[in-house]
């Protein structure tokens, strides 16, 4: 039974869960079911996470919905219809209400309340969390369900604050839908968001110009009509074949070919296919080899750009969007609804920020070297201090230190799910997990059932609380870091190593040796009862476990 006292008094809950996200929301419904005592804090003032915040127009997802969605209760599945291959944000946002209405979930969630501490006693075993108004609350366990891409990222422009217009971040959209009709917009990013944002406010607006700082790769997303035979397949079903794929895709068809072993004329047709039918996983899967190996990489790219070259018509705007410098799938690749073709409307301007640098923001617009554009609104479509920043921006006191100071090089965790020093402490697709690589809702209740799992063991077994061993986070972290060498990934500046976000450690977060062998590698260690991984029991005992995990490939 939920407590009814009031959020400000002080209590005791066996579970502190940070978000309310597709990860907090199925973290709430997975511990309480194992019968834990939770309280789980949003900041936003609804569920939803990443769909609540995100309402820029154009927002969709691009794993397709079929996929994209919970696998946990066939009945839930049954019940819901997506009306699109490709779901917009309003109705992602919708299910995502839906769930927490039909499993009850809202009475287990403060919201618009930010966690702003969470400290560990060693001698209690217990965290006590900190909201920002002040209350404070202990718990056994803490599960970070604090998002991968939660913190925006607003760049550091001369003038910004004397801006006379409205100024928009795509992750801090008005519950209000803007209306750009008439109105000139500046819109800063090319990353996935940009590239939904831009057909849409060019529909509306007087002139959009779009500062373009790096040339995206982007994918079209094909029919967007639903697909009609993915739901006969139970909605566990599909997840299971998921699970076994490197991407959490039930659907992904994986070539066994090389992109070198095929003729020209095959590459052609086999990508004129994928392009067709839609999305950049099925794109990036059509040779086994487009993401380990720079040549076929190129045979990859050189279509891609061709495809631009016959969408846009000025030769000119053409060169500006084709300049990539990456191996293409090496940044987010994005998917997108008529971006390229956005370029030919006559109210578009592409402005190339390396050529044509900012001077300042105004009053009244934009200065770049020569030339003032009057603007009557700002849209920062600039990404996220993306992985850590959620978890950095609550100050976590481990055993020895604090997270930030642990961190101040770069992520350290074992299996993305713990760090050493911080007891009973979860992270739900972490860095070092290969949550934002794959389809993140199967990451995500895969990292959550390995949660519930293992606190279900350590009741079980009085185990009072368990943390990695330094030597197994280590070598984790070498695995992370060996798999990612062994692939075209280091090669470009993303979110994924920190490069966006200026003195941010350059460390490639994920691990990309496919999801598929990950879970094979935490169940092998939660079936050697948690392997690496220090316990300490109720009676006070403790058993330093040395890592012996065999390794990855
Ligand atoms: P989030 O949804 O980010 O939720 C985290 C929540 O934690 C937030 O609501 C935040 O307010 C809250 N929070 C953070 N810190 C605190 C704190 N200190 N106190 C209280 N609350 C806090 N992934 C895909 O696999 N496929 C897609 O198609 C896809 N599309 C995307 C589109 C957009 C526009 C974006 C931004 C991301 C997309 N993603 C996609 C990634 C997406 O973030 C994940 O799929 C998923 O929604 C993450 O869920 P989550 O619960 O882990 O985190
Ligand atoms: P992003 O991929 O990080 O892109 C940010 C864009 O802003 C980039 O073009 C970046 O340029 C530019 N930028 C950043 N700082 C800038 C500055 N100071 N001046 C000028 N330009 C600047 O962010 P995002 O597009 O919001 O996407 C983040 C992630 O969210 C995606 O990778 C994806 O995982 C998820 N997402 C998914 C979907 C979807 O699936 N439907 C939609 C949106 C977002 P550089 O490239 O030069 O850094």
């Amino acid at each position: 039974m939920i407590e009814t006292q009031p959020l400000n008094a002080r209590r005791t809950v066996d579970a502190v869960i940070v978000g309310a996200g597709f990860a907090g929301l199925y973290a709430i419904y997975s511990l309480t079911r194992l019968g834990l005592k939770v309280q789980a804090f949003e900041a936003g003032q609804d569920v939803g996470g990443t769909w609540y915040w995100n309402r820029y127009p154009g927002a969709r997802c691009d794993v397709e919905s079929e996929e994209y969605s919970y696998s946990f209760s066939d009945e839930l599945d049954r019940e819901w219809r997506w009306s699109a291959r490709y779901a917009e944000q309003p109705e992602i946002h919708a299910y995502l209400r839906h769930v927490a209405d039909r499993f009850d979930l809202r009475r287990h969630i403060g919201f618009e309340t930010r966690v702003v501490s969470q400290v560990w006693d060693e001698t209690r075993g217990i965290w006590t969390v900190t909201t920002n108004d002040g209350a404070q609350i202990e718990a056994r366990f803490c599960v970070m369900a604090s998002g991968n891409l939660t913190v925006p990222n607003y760049p550091d422009i001369p003038g910004l604050d004397q801006f006379g217009g409205t100024i928009y971040h795509s992750a801090r959209w008005p519950q209000d839908a803007a209306d750009f009709t008439g109105k000139r917009v500046a819109l800063f990013g090319t990353g996935s968001t940009g590239i939904q944002i831009a057909p849409k406010v060019a529909a509306q607006a007087a002139h959009l110009y779009v500062f373009q700082r790096t040339p995206n790769f982007s994918i079209p997303a094909g029919p967007l009509g639903k697909l009609e035979a993915a739901t006969a397949v139970p909605a566990h079903e599909r997840r299971r074949k998921a699970r076994a794929t490197p991407f959490g895709l039930s659907n992904a068809v994986l070539s066994q070919q090389s992109a070198l072993d095929a003729t020209e004329a095959e590459r052609e047709i086999k990508f004129e296919t994928v392009w067709k039918s839609g999305g950049s996983q099925p794109f990036l899967a059509t040779f086994r080899d487009l993401l380990t190996d720079i040549q076929a990489n190129h045979t990859a790219a050189d279509f891609v750009r061709r495809k631009i070259g016959q969408m846009v018509k000025d030769p000119a705007t053409v060169q500006m969007l084709s300049s990539q410098d990456y191996p293409i799938g090496t940044k987010r690749p994005c998917v997108d609804t008529d971006y390229f073709a956005t370029f030919n409307r006559p109210n578009v301007s592409l402005v190339d920020l390396r050529k044509t640098p900012i001077e300042r923001i105004t009053p009244t617009g934009i200065r770049t070297e020569g030339a003032e554009l009057q603007v009557d609104a700002l849209i920062f479509a600039t990404g996220f201090d993306a992985i850590t920043g959620a978890l950095r921006n609550i100050a976590i006191q481990g055993r020895d230190m604090s997270l930030t100071e642990k961190w101040q090089d770069g992520p350290s965790t074992y299996l993305g799910l713990m760090t050493a020093g911080f007891p009973n402490l979860f992270i739900i697709t972490g860095p070092g997990s290969p949550g934002v690589k794959s389809n993140m809702v199967c990451s995500i209740e895969h990292n959550v059932d390995w949660i519930a799992d293992c606190i279900s063991w350590m009741n079980r077994n009085a185990v009072s609380h368990i943390e990695p061993t330094a030597e197994a986070e280590q070598d984790w972290g070498r695995q992370v870091s060996e798999v990612a060498h062994r692939t075209l990934f280091p090669l470009a500046d993303t979110w994924y190593n920190g490069a966006n976000i200026p003195g941010k450690p350059r460390v490639f977060m994920p691990y990309v040796g496919g999801l598929h062998n990950y879970i094979a590698a935490c169940d092998e260690i939660a079936a050697a009862d948690y392997q690496g991984f220090v316990k300490a029991y109720a009676t006070g005992e403790q058993s330093p476990e040395r890592s012996q995990f065999a390794g990855l490939t």
